[in-house]
């Protein structure tokens, strides 16, 4: 490690990580509660991340998150990823494993058939609060791309 690196975020305690559990959930539903127009109709698209090119960016609450539901449906690793897709969507069904806790950029991207992305003035509060979960965590780095927030908390 660089002599300038950081270094990686503390461990936190099972109470820390409860809470970042529970306000990472309390953001999704706000979210849910805005009165944006949406229709993800689960067309998948925004999961084809070598094929778009673009992949969501995860805080580390996010994460483990999203890593617990992982482990909710029996799996302790993502399973591979076919063809450059989200490992979370799964190739047997064409669903994603975790919907009901996907991280906040599969909910808020640029997908035109769902309505194209937020504006960021109609979510900030909501950034912030993702942030300030970090911040409690310990992680000062900003967001990862997905599959690097998950390693990180594996
Ligand atoms: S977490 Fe789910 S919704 Fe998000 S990119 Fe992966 S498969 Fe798609």
């Amino acid at each position: 490690m660089s002599r300038f690196a950081r270094k990686p975020a503390p461990a936190a305690s099972r109470d820390a990580v409860r809470a970042a559990l529970a306000e990472v959930r309390a953001v999704y539903a706000d979210l849910d509660r805005r009165p944006v127009e949406r229709a993800c109709t689960r067309l998948t698209e925004c999961c084809q991340f070598k094929r778009t090119g673009l992949t969501p960016s995860v805080t580390r609450g996010e994460a483990l998150l999203a890593a617990q539901a992982l482990r909710a449906t029996g799996r302790k690793q993502p399973p591979p990823s076919v063809n450059g897709a989200c490992p979370m969507l799964d190739a047997l069904t064409g669903k994603c494993l975790i919907y009901a806790d996907r991280p906040f950029g599969c909910r808020t991207h640029f997908c035109p058939a769902a309505g194209g992305p937020y504006a960021r003035r109609d979510v900030l509060d909501l950034i912030r609060r993702l942030e300030a979960v970090d911040a409690a965590l310990g992680e000062h780095d900003g967001p990862k791309p997905f599959l690097a927030a998950l390693d990180a908390v594996s």
